[in-house]
């Protein structure tokens, strides 16, 4: 086939970039190797956050103001963007405001409190307001030492969005090709090709989207993604005593612990609990891991049963902030949304077809965060990083 740009990858990143670039004219190609949405994008908590997994300040220290800004311009942009496309292209999956991140010990309260100070005071972002104990627990149902909540972070239905997200590629003129997995990526002066078992295509660019598994496909980027199994459940239907404790106002909770726990609950009134991870492979089952997690964080759940659990790999990087780059002048890639990609991915989606029309000024805002290594070289690579994960893990036990 020939189009204008391949895209790689059927995720949030992708079909936003697929259905920007068809809707300014361009032919464009989705290949994605299982279905829309199989992968984070269809599986993860749902949970739209503000800003990066840095602070504000800390990203102007190491960046400037200048840069700070406009990475965090950004990023208010993304959450616009998700909010505009589920009205548009999923009515089934609406966002519904307010995102609580609940303090697990007195550093992480003050320190959200700093943040929420320094947001109002240097951005004039006034969403945010910051919990007691006390509020907290009834808003959550749980026992923390305070939270912040951020009204303009919330969550929706991942999955049903990613459809959404889909269909409005495919209005636009966008083909989406399920079952189409690309094999390799050949770039020449005035093309690139991408080989899938079945076919190929060659397009003026191409557009990887493909997060935690690009290093699969181009193997130079192993050295910046990593990735990690994050492990949801879903319990029955809450009974109404229980229902009315648990997230009584409808927010969805992220606490501030390394290996955090994420929930909120669904519209048809479960809780969908996430808490804990693996690093090397996932068990068949992991109900029994993230139930024991639930239990010990909502102890009157003991007689609701867990219904269905899954896991998701989440793509990560050293800085925790999204890589976004070109592996030649003809292959751009945006993947590394280290957990807070239903946001960001958006933009990344957004910022790639702006790249491919050749505007590539607000693309290289975030080209222009450096990129940095995890150590260890080919070998050594992943048990390091599983060893830094799982300090980290431990850390927040104490
Ligand atoms: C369990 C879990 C919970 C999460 N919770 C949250 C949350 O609450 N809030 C938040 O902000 N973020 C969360 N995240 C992260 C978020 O889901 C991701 O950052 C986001 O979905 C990334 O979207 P994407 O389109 O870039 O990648 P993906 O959704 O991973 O899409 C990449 C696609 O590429 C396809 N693909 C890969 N290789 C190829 C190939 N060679 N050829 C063709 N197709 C290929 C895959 O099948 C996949 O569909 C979570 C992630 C997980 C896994």
């Amino acid at each position: 086939m020939r189009a204008d740009a391949c895209i790689i990858g059927g995720g949030f990143t992708g079909l936003t970039a697929a259905r920007h670039l068809a809707e300014a004219g361009a032919r464009v190609v989705v290949l994605e190797a299982q279905t829309v949405g199989f992968a984070a994008s269809g599986r993860n908590g749902g949970q739209i956050h503000t800003g990066h997994r840095m602070s504000q300040a800390a990203l102007e220290r190491w960046l400037g103001h200048g840069h700070a800004r406009d990475l965090w311009n950004l990023c208010e942009e993304s959450k616009a963007l998700v909010r505009a496309q589920a009205a548009a292209f999923a009515p089934d999956a609406p966002v519904k405001d307010g995102l609580i991140i609940a303090a697990h010990d007195r550093t992480a309260l003050r320190e959200l409190g700093e943040e929420t100070d320094y947001l109002h005071q240097h951005y004039d972002y006034t969403a945010a307001r910051m919990l007691c104990a006390e509020e907290t627990r009834h808003l959550t149902g749980a026992d923390y030492f305070g939270g912040k909540l951020d009204m303009g972070g919330g969550h929706l239905h991942p999955l049903r969005y990613a459809r959404g997200l889909a269909r409005g590629a495919e209005a636009a003129g966008a083909r989406i090709l399920e079952h189409s997995r690309a094999r390799s990526i050949e770039t020449g002066d005035k093309a690139a090709t991408v080989r899938c078992e079945a076919g190929s295509v060659t397009a003026d660019h191409v557009l990887m989207a493909t997060d935690a598994f690009s290093a699969d496909l181009a193997p130079e980027l192993a050295p910046y993604i990593a990735h990690v199994e994050s492990f949801v459940s879903a319990t029955a239907p809450l009974p109404p005593e229980v229902n009315a404790q648990i997230l009584p106002t409808d927010a969805a909770v992220a606490d501030t612990r390394h290996v955090l726990d994420y929930y909120r609950k669904s519209d048809d009134g479960r809780l969908l609990f996430a808490g804990r991870e693996g690093y090397w492979s996932v068990p068949s089952d992991v109900t029994p891991i993230v139930r024991k997690r639930m239990l010990q964080v909502f102890p009157m759940l003991k007689d609701v049963p867990t219904e269905y659990a899954w896991s998701g790999t989440v793509g990560i990087t050293v800085t925790r902030l999204p890589h976004l780059g070109q592996l030649s002048p003809r292959v751009f890639f945006a993947h590394g949304y280290s957990g807070q990609g239903v946001a960001l991915s958006s933009i990344g989606g957004k910022l790639l077809a702006e790249a491919a029309l050749g505007r590539r000024e607000r693309f290289d805002v975030m080209v222009r965060v450096p990129a940095k290594a995890f150590p260890g070289g080919p070998w050594l690579r992943k048990p390091l990083v599983a060893a830094a994960l799982f300090a980290f893990k431990i850390a927040d036990a104490f």
